[in-house]
């Protein structure tokens, strides 16, 4: 089923359920997207409204941006201490994303949502598609842009990346667009206030909560 919020931002849901407020443990979110289209800034600001939630903080071999915060935004580690934690199966899911590592730390999360807190995973898709086979009852959102040529813009816009990580990024967009038929949620962000709006919609009324 699909819900058109409005002309400039629209979200496609397959199936919003609402849940009674009593809920034992926390609903675990897993949010996609291709690299450029605006999620992190999404979910920190959809975060910073929303009571009971909180963000997984994953781990990854790749360098540190200059306006990262290790802790913060991710867990920088070697190459070796990431294989050593692959090895003692500490990771919900991890993947090799452009030549990196990047991974879940399972015990935080499944900590965290038998507290009873909703947990949030920013995470690429093949990744996503690990925690939906493990964890079915998880909820997937996929935000997008309407057309993958405006990633291109908006990566030389973030100059975070040199050309050719731009251009790996960019063809891995078009990949990871292909998956978004396997998400619960779909949500366009060619507008940056709706695409908030919608985003924090969608996680109040899967959580069982009240905007
Ligand atoms: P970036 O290098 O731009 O921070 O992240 C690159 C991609 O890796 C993004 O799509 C981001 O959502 C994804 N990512 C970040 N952490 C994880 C993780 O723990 N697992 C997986 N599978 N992907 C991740």
């Amino acid at each position: 089923m699909y819900f058109i919020i409005n002309a400039y931002a629209f979200i496609r849901v397959k199936h919003l359920t609402c849940m009674a407020n009593t809920i034992k443990k926390g609903i675990l979110f897993v949010i996609s997207g291709p690299s450029g289209a605006g999620k992190s800034t999404l979910v920190k600001e959809a975060l910073d409204g929303l009571n009971n939630f909180t963000r997984s903080i994953s781990v990854t071999t790749r360098p540190k941006r200059p306006d990262e915060n290790a802790g913060e935004n991710y867990y920088f580690l070697s190459q070796s201490e990431f294989k050593k934690m692959i090895d003692n199966n500490e990771f919900l899911e991890w993947v090799d994303y452009c030549g990196y590592y990047y991974g879940t730390p399972k015990s935080f999360v499944e900590g965290n949502l038998n507290k009873g807190l909703n947990m949030v995973l920013e995470i690429e898709v093949i990744g996503a598609m690990q925690v939906k086979k493990n964890m079915p009852e998880s909820y997937l959102i996929f935000i997008t842009v309407p057309d993958v040529n405006d990633l291109n813009e908006r990566l030389r816009k973030r100059a975070t990346e040199c050309d050719e990580a731009i251009a790996r990024r960019i063809e891995k967009a078009k990949e990871e667009m292909k998956y978004e038929k396997y998400y619960d949620c779909i949500i366009v962000n060619n507008n940056y206030n709706e695409a908030l709006k919608n985003l924090k919609y969608v996680l109040t009324s899967e959580s069982g909560g009240n905007l």
